[in-house]
């Protein structure tokens, strides 16, 4: 069993809306303390602190927050500089920022103003889940009162440095999650991947550098720098640091979001902060532990695996977006995946053949599977067309597509036997309305 982590360690002090989330609420919880200071340390202070705290990317990929910072141009020249919050939170399973942004606006905001500070940029644009109406209004009020108090604007919290933050809101499609995708979209374009490289340090929003980070990247930087790189360095293990919120849904007794430790073991981060699974750990099934695009992993793996991007890469699988999603032994697991399958086919923007085509045809195979309709070695097959898709696509959505297949196969194929066996035998095959 891991420490759990102490109220006065979390970072979110209001997840659940029980406080103020205005201006003076936030305050009361630290927020916009000793911000000007902060910036008085320097740009590099600031970069070189988010790299010694291990910060990695929040939104699924992992990637050092620090680090990618420092690929921005050291000078602006003539090509303005943005930062481009990614808050089009669509993952499914994926709850995480939804809070944060409704119940503490302002860690979010003096977040951004941090780290353009940081990446010398000028204006920061919000891309916010269209959907998120509530957020947006929360969202757009706090800026509101940011601006009032001189935080932000023209000579922001009296540090000499002008900063412009502006929300823009997205229109329903799962690929502007995607952050070239997002930045065509934000530029009033149809909202389909770029190639990359370039990478938008170098060429992003209308061409200039840009950064894009994940909402709770970027609300968690200024307690880091308040509290110190080592404070927040001194949770989780090497290479999997910080605090992190995990959203827990599916079949537990109370679904929720929760801040914990990095690499919390998932058993306890199930059982402590959600009820645990219905009916009893032994009823588990299997977990999918990070948003949709990960491989789902058996209840022998989750006994005692670690919720972080080392562990969960261990066994195939990975921390995403840290939404954990439980399924207890009355799931139909199949149609679980082949639900997922939808998902893709519907959401894939059309761009490249092998997730245009491939994307629809795993969703097909997969709803003959579901029932039994098909043959033993079409299993090979399918897990042959992923591993096709896999790598080799403009964008992640086409290995988003391909992994839960894979993880289904790996951990599950006699189930897909079996309705085989059955179907071909001509017995009634039972499936299981998965919940
Ligand atoms: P990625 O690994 O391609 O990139 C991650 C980040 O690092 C990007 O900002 C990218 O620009 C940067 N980067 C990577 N290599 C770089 C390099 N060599 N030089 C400069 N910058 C570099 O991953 P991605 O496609 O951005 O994200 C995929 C993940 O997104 C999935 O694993 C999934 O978990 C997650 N996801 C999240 C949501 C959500 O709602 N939060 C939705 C869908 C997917
Ligand atoms: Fe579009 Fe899919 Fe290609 Fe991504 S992988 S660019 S979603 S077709």
């Amino acid at each position: 069993m891991a420490d759990l982590l102490r109220d006065e360690d979390r970072i979110f002090k209001n997840l659940y809306g029980l406080h103020d989330w205005k201006l003076d609420g936030a305050r009361q919880r630290g927020a916009w303390e000793g911000t000007a200071a902060m910036l008085g340390q320097g740009r590099d202070w600031i970069i070189d602190q988010v790299k010694a705290s291990g910060l990695r990317g929040r939104g699924g990929a992992g990637f050092p927050t620090g680090l990618k910072w420092s690929f921005m141009p050291k000078e602006v020249g003539n090509r303005p500089h943005y930062l481009v919050v990614n808050a089009d939170e669509s993952e499914p399973g994926t709850c995480k920022d939804r809070e944060m942004m409704r119940h503490d606006p302002h860690l979010l905001i003096e977040g951004c103003l941090v780290a353009s500070f940081a990446m010398q940029a000028n204006a920061c644009y919000i891309y916010l889940r269209g959907e998120y109406v509530l957020e947006r209004n929360r969202l757009q009020a706090a800026i509101d009162e940011a601006y009032a108090a001189g935080l932000v604007g023209k000579n922001a919290c009296g540090s000499g440095f002008d900063f412009d933050i502006y929300m823009h809101h997205g229109a329903g499609a799962y690929i502007c999650g995607e952050e070239t995708a997002l930045l065509e979209s934000l530029e009033g374009k149809k909202g389909q991947p770029r190639l990359k490289p370039p990478f938008p340090a170098n060429a992003g929003l209308y061409g200039c550098p840009t950064t894009v980070n994940n909402v709770e990247s970027i609300a968690v930087v200024p307690t880091i720098l308040r509290k110190g790189a080592d404070w927040f360095s001194s949770f989780g293990r090497d290479n999997n640091k910080g605090t992190k919120v995990f959203s827990i849904s599916g079949h537990v007794n109370r679904p929720c979001n929760v801040e914990e430790a990095m690499s919390i073991p998932m058993k306890q981060l199930l059982e402590h902060h959600a009820g645990g699974v219905r009916g009893g750990w032994d009823n588990l099934k299997c977990v999918i532990p990070g948003g949709s695009s990960v491989p789902l992993l058996p209840k022998e793996i989750c006994d005692t695996v670690l919720m972080d991007f080392d562990a969960l890469r261990e066994h195939q699988s990975g921390l995403g977006t840290a939404a954990v999603i439980v399924m207890d032994q009355s799931t139909d697991v199949v149609k679980a995946i082949a639900r997922l399958s939808y998902f893709y086919k519907h959401e894939s923007c059309g761009q490249c053949t092998p997730c245009r085509e491939g994307t629809g045809w795993m969703w097909r195979v997969m709803e003959r599977m579901v029932v039994g309709n098909a043959k033993t070695s079409e299993i090979d097959m399918l897990l042959d067309v992923t591993k096709q898709i896999e790598g080799h696509t403009i964008c992640a959505l086409g290995d988003a597509a391909a992994w839960p297949i894979q993880g289904l196969i790996r951990h599950f194929r006699p189930e897909i036997e079996e309705r085989i066996n059955l179907y071909r035998n001509d017995k009634p095959v039972f499936v299981q309305a998965a919940e």
